[in-house]
């Protein structure tokens, strides 16, 4: 949510958005992949075969977001964990998954991937990023002799809903099955984002079971007419959480959650 040291919210402003959609979004178009489709269960309606999931990996390589207590780019968080996801949904049939990446700067990266996820004609879009907090309530440490910034007030995950999105009781939907199967593993959704101490980062909590927050100016929700959902999967500026996100164990568990919430998203449409 905090994209960098000087941070700020990724909000819409009166930027000419048709200008900066280019054609240099990389994304693949949906095609027949050549992966199996898994035999639908009897109790399951959905066709993996035919979902259409794009997994957004927030931030890009020259603006890559939040910066982790031990000087990792959020950016290499996202994009390990989006691949991981996208390999378990293809492996488990859902061959039109499809990873997006977009390059630049952040605010017309922000415009380029809301364009290129309503050109997709997708089911869901999902944008993978990882937590940090706001200046105010770094500290300093140092990590291999550098001197880094670190939190370690906050943790776990959250997801973000934006009431603009013209499917926000869709995306709402997901992000409540999303937030119910990571409650399932045992992890813990990000509190702060309802407290006061916030400040001008303060949002409304809809689901307070399970950590789904209103936020309706991220443009990557406000701006795509497809169900989305902005997922913080963890926080890295949490030094003990930033270790156990790169661990195989805490990835699977976020994986599994959202191949079961998709599948189980994708049966009850
Ligand atoms: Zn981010």
């Amino acid at each position: 949510m905090f994209a960098v040291w000087r941070h700020r919210p990724i909000i819409m402003s009166s930027i000419i958005v048709l200008s900066l959609v280019s054609p240099d979004t990389r994304y693949a178009a949906w095609s027949r992949g050549s992966v199996r489709a898994a035999p639908k269960t009897a109790s399951s309606k959905c066709d993996r075969s035919k979902f259409k999931l794009i997994l957004d990996v927030g931030h890009t390589a020259e603006a890559p977001g939040a910066r982790s207590a031990r000087n990792i780019p959020e950016f290499d968080f996202n994009l390990r964990l989006a691949k991981r996801i996208e390999d378990k949904l293809k492996l488990e049939g859902f061959a039109q998954t499809r990873l997006l990446m977009t390059e630049g700067p952040k605010r017309p990266s922000l415009f380029k991937r809301a364009a290129a996820i309503n050109n997709s004609g997708a089911d869901l879009a999902l944008s993978i990023h990882h937590d940090s907090v706001p200046d105010s309530f770094l500290e300093e440490w140092e990590f291999e002799g550098t001197k880094s910034h670190f939190s370690d007030r906050f943790s776990g995950y959250s997801l973000f809903v934006s009431h603009d999105n013209p499917k926000f009781w869709t995306s709402l939907r997901f992000a409540r099955l999303l937030g119910n199967r990571m409650k399932a593993q045992g992890l813990q959704y990000a509190r702060q984002y309802a407290q006061a101490v916030m400040g001008r980062y303060r949002r409304k909590l809809l689901d307070k079971k399970v950590g789904v927050y209103r936020y309706d100016q991220l443009i990557v929700l406000a701006r795509t007419r497809v169900p989305a959902v902005l997922f913080e999967a963890g926080s890295i500026i949490n030094r003990d959480e930033e270790l156990a996100m790169q661990t195989p164990e805490r990835q699977d568990m976020i994986v599994t959650s959202v191949v079961g919430a998709v599948e189980e998203f994708c049966a009850s449409r």
